[in-house]
């Protein structure tokens, strides 16, 4: 508990703070959730919403678990997607390119680990050294994660689809290989991402948080064919790691969270998906998370892990599951 928060709660025993206050209700144009119709909850439910369940009834080579470990390349494109970078703060980002990435990368190819890079087309601009680190070990996947970490939540239709199409075909010319995976830099989707996503030719999408497990998207109730491989913040090392907030969590604290989700997925036979970053987790005293993760599962779990790229697990439950193809809209 924080001081700070010790002396909120002294305020609020306070007695002149007694009395319940009401609350300044916000106000926008929204029509509240109170006067829809069931219709228009379902409506809007079913948008997007989680379909069947894409859990295999076994994972590849006799693994009890999978785990599934990405890394959005954010660097420097934070700072910039508003337009009002400081010196400060492009400096603190550009750590990721020049120190976190090759400090992630070696160890990663130090345990023969593959993993996901999502990579906003600017960052690798930048940086395009990237590109050859990233795939010097050939195990390694690289996906999409918008053109400048744009927030795609807020865009109309045509500038959303036209950043999108401008980072496939920018991280395609860079790497020689062109995406299939998605992760939005909001981790949130407009009311049109998923219809871009699909007209794009996606084969799975990697944003959104309604299962531990693989699942199928479906759109206005209408199966997509396109797999989600669902994130959590807890399992996401930016707000934790955050190290001017209240909130920082020492990195050993945060390892043991993420120890816990994997004994968890390992009981239930699911898998473990983790979303970090190179200018967060490739500094000095946080690697040490990942490293602790990575120790644990190799002394608990020997030989019982499937370590895999999003991309390898996305096709490997399509598969499993008879999904087919992704469905042309
Ligand atoms: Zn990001």
């Amino acid at each position: 508990m924080t001081r700070r928060f010790v002396f909120r709660c002294l305020l609020a025993l306070a007695p002149s703070t007694v009395v319940a206050q009401a609350q300044p209700v916000p106000q926008t144009n929204a029509k509240p959730g109170w006067q829809w119709t069931m219709d228009t909850v379902n409506k809007v439910v079913n948008a997007v919403r989680a379909g069947r369940s894409l859990q295999p009834k076994a994972w590849p080579n006799g693994a009890r678990v999978a785990v599934l470990l990405s890394f959005d390349v954010d660097n420097e494109t934070v700072a910039l997607r508003y337009g009002e970078p400081t010196v400060g703060s492009l400096s603190q980002a550009q750590y990721g390119a020049r120190v976190g990435l090759q400090r992630i990368v070696d160890l990663l190819d130090a345990h023969k680990i593959p993993a996901t890079f999502f990579i906003p087309s600017v960052s690798l601009d930048l940086t395009p050294a990237m590109a050859g680190v990233i795939k010097k070990s050939g195990r390694h996947e690289i996906g999409v994660h918008g053109w400048i970490h744009e927030m795609n939540s807020t865009l109309p239709d045509s500038i959303e689809r036209r950043l999108l199409k401008k980072a496939i075909s920018e991280l395609t010319a860079a790497t020689g290989v062109r995406p299939t995976g998605y992760r939005a830099p909001s981790w949130n989707f407009s009311p049109n991402t998923l219809s871009i996503l699909r007209d794009l030719g996606f084969r799975y999408e990697s944003s959104l948080m309604a299962d531990d497990r693989p699942y199928e998207l479906n759109q206005n109730g209408k199966p997509t064919g396109l797999v989600e491989i669902p994130v959590e913040w807890t399992l996401d090392d930016a707000p934790l790691f955050d190290p001017r907030g209240d909130r920082y969590s020492p990195p050993r604290d945060v390892a043991q969270v993420w120890i816990d989700e994997f004994d968890r997925a390992y009981k239930e036979g699911t898998m473990l998906v983790l979303t970090m970053h190179p200018h967060i987790s490739g500094h000095r005293s946080r690697i040490v998370a990942l490293e602790l993760l990575i120790a644990h599962i190799e002394s608990k779990a020997p030989g019982k892990v499937w370590w895999a790229t999003h991309g390898e697990a996305a096709e490997y439950v399509r598969k499993q599951n008879g999904l087919g193809e992704p469905i042309v809209p």
